[in-house]
């Protein structure tokens, strides 16, 4: 059973059927999908997606699709953890990080979007599903592809890290990079998407492939006991997480799941990729394109195709935004590392190391809620920290050889069980 409507232009209002289209053809603005909000309503309970199994799909009444989903069986719900050692540094009790380094089948947010956009892919008969990506959506889609029995093309810049490209390649999609930044990729997946008809999950599936991000503020607000956080961090590459976490949270109140409460959002950019931050704190809503140059490269974005949407959902939530430099970066990686035992690519490490500097400014106080979205694991993006970690000791396999190590370390030696 499904509650979608129709497809809804953004800007201009006009409506389209659920098909495989994007833009409004009066207008050229983005197209959303809609909802019969009050049929959810009556029929939606906390207590029956409560027994759902534990993946995206426990709220397919807030999804766009029809049957019974087979895409992404395994991905989405991921941990809300109370990061007690990391609050203690930063001076905050109710820290949580939502990790999304565990999602599954490739370790980022983006398994979210694309379980949906391939379902949706099914259902309109595609045989072919494509992407243009910075990394992690190139994961995402060859491997759910595979899964789906789906031709699958992945188009992205030169320069991305080896671990997207190995870990595209192996689901057996064929990969091909550009000469040029992911702008000039995206731009030529468009023209591809028109003249080859396939499902581009980014492009021409971009209104079903967005709303399966609604799924990581879902999910927030279930592991918080259906309220929602005072402050949530969310990073910003093409604009598409940050609106439709807030866009989740109006819906979880729009259908009754949560009471009521007001959240904060937050935006997080690489300072060498940050066209949204700089608008915000211009106070314009006109985004001036960049020239990407940072370590973040999954959120390595000069012009986002959603940034609007991020300044609206932030100034209207009363958030903010800041930039992170790449050695703020790599701290925020380590310090997530060393307190919580979760290792985040350079984009977690942005946004962490915004929301240190909320905190710095006081927007964020001692005894609020604040989720901090994790959104991909560094075990994919290890030369982006390479270079900064100490290297491991040597030495021959003798006993007195680790003695002296040990020594000049200044360990300790224990007794277990003893004080
Ligand atoms: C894609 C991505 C984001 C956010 O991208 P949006 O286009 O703004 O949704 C954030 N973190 C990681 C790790 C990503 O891969
Ligand atoms: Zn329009």
């Amino acid at each position: 059973m499904s509650y979608i409507t129709n497809l809804k232009c953004k800007e201009c209002g006009q409506e389209y059927p659920i098909s495989p289209l994007h833009v409004c053809e009066t207008c050229f603005g983005p197209l959303e999908v809609s909802y019969d909000y009050a049929r959810i309503r009556a029929h939606i309970s906390r207590g029956a997606i409560e027994k759902r199994p534990h993946n995206l799909w426990r709220y397919r009444e807030l999804l766009p699709v029809e049957g019974e989903p087979e895409v992404g069986p395994h991905s989405g719900f991921t941990p809300l953890l109370h990061c007690g050692r990391l609050g203690k540094e930063l001076g905050l009790k109710h820290l949580f990080i939502k990790d999304d380094t565990v999602n599954h089948p490739t370790l980022s947010y983006k398994d979210r979007v694309v379980s949906v956009a391939i379902t949706k892919a099914r259902e309109f008969g595609f045989k072919t599903v494509s992407c243009a990506s910075t990394g992690n959506l190139a994961t995402a889609v060859a491997a759910h592809a595979a899964r789906a029995g789906l031709n699958c093309y992945i188009f992205m810049p030169e320069g991305v890290e080896s671990g997207k490209i190995v870990g595209s390649s192996i689901y057996g999609a064929q990969v091909i990079t550009i000469r040029g930044n992911y702008d000039d990729v995206n731009r030529l997946c468009s023209e591809i998407a028109d003249k080859y008809g396939w499902a581009f999950v980014n492009i021409n599936l971009r209104p079903y492939y967005t709303e399966g991000a609604k799924t990581f503020g879902f999910e927030i607000a279930e592991q918080l006991g259906w309220r929602l956080p005072d402050h949530i961090v969310v990073p910003t590459a093409g604009g598409t997480i940050l609106p439709k976490v807030a866009k989740a949270f109006k819906e979880l109140k729009e259908v009754g799941l949560v009471r009521s409460g007001d959240f904060k959002i937050y935006s997080a950019q690489a300072a060498g990729s940050a066209p949204v931050i700089h608008a915000l704190h211009k106070g314009t809503d006109l985004i001036t394109p960049v020239k990407p140059d940072t370590i973040a490269k999954s959120i390595a974005i000069g012009n986002p195709a959603d940034g609007y949407y991020v300044l609206r959902a932030v100034r209207e939530s009363g958030g903010w935004g800041e930039t992170a430099t790449d050695p703020e970066i790599i701290d925020a990686i380590k310090l997530l590392a060393r307190t919580e035992g979760i290792f985040a690519e350079p984009a977690g490490g942005t946004t962490l190391a915004v929301a240190l500097k909320l905190i710095k400014e006081g927007r964020i106080k001692r005894d609020e809620t604040v989720v901090v979205s994790i959104t991909g694991n560094g075990y994919k993006t290890l030369e982006a920290v390479a270079s900064s970690i100490e290297q491991p000791a040597i030495i021959e396999a003798r006993l007195k050889d680790f003695d002296a190590l040990f020594e000049r370390l200044g360990g300790r030696r224990e007794v277990a069980g003893a004080a």
